[in-house]
């Protein structure tokens, strides 16, 4: 069994993640062009072909503006919820594949464990991937954690968790009131602060990589965001790495 993880980019402004599970490759959302999303694949020696799905989480465009352009270009299948495609712009995607948010499915070697999540979008869920016996989560797009999401998140081996922005970057930034409510409210983001609450609160020995995501463009720093949550860590930064928001990570491999 073998489980490893790269992301092709993470911020407020594009998404994506490449997980593989064995030979099973899956990428949840693809928040950057095609073109771009197979530039990154290309790199580390991935062809959008060899992709078994694309899982979307919901349709925000820093999630999704690829996903039907790759969907239509390789036959790819794509699975999101039926809110979420309710809501998506380019509906026109030839395999679609609903799911439940609170019901698992396999797609090659992988089990999937969506959970909905407190975000405002239609039907906005995120994901467990499971080779069966490692897990990974990912956690972004939350205005709080609610319990049952703290609760499927403790004793997971590997966690992509949102550190969006610092309160006080945001409370003295130029975004405007109603869209600094929309942020820091309960359907929104989450600030560094929250996710040192939630990392301190299911760190255990067997978490191996806590990955730091969703960082805003304007109201934080990759500084800023690590400093926040090693503070509040027993490990400290020990296997805690801030995600570039517009370049590939290494792989991460969860064994
Ligand atoms: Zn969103
Ligand atoms: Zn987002």
């Amino acid at each position: 069994m073998s489980l490893q993880l790269i992301s092709l980019g993470s911020g407020s402004n594009g998404n994506a993640t490449l997980v593989r599970v064995n030979d099973t490759l899956l990428l949840i959302d693809a928040g950057f062009s095609a073109k771009i999303i197979a530039e990154r694949l290309a790199t580390i020696g991935v062809s959008p072909q060899d992709l078994a799905a694309i899982l979307v989480s919901h349709e925000h465009s820093d999630h999704v503006k690829g996903v039907s352009v790759l969907a239509r270009k390789f036959q790819t299948p794509v699975w999101m919820t039926r809110g979420t495609h309710r809501r998506l712009k380019d509906k026109n995607i030839p395999v679609l594949e609903y799911f439940h948010p609170h019901g698992s499915f396999c797609i090659g070697d992988s089990k999937i464990t969506p959970f909905p999540i407190p975000h405002d979008a239609a039907e906005p869920c995120q994901f467990i991937i499971s080779d069966g016996q490692r897990r990974f989560a990912i956690a972004t797009d939350m205005g709080c954690v609610t319990p049952y999401v703290s609760e499927l998140l403790t004793g997971v081996d590997a966690l992509l968790l949102e550190a969006n922005y610092d309160g006080e970057m945001l409370r003295n930034g130029r975004y405007p009131y109603a869209l600094q409510s929309r942020i820091d409210g309960r359907y929104g983001h989450l600030s560094n602060e929250q996710s040192a609450q939630v990392a301190a609160s299911i760190e255990h020995p067997g978490l191996q990589q806590l990955l730091l995501g969703h960082l805003s463009e304007n109201n934080n720093t990759p500084h800023c965001a690590l400093g926040s949550v090693a503070n509040r860590l027993q490990r400290g930064a020990d296997n805690v790495s801030v995600l570039n928001r517009a370049a590939v990570s290494e792989w991460f491999e969860v064994v």
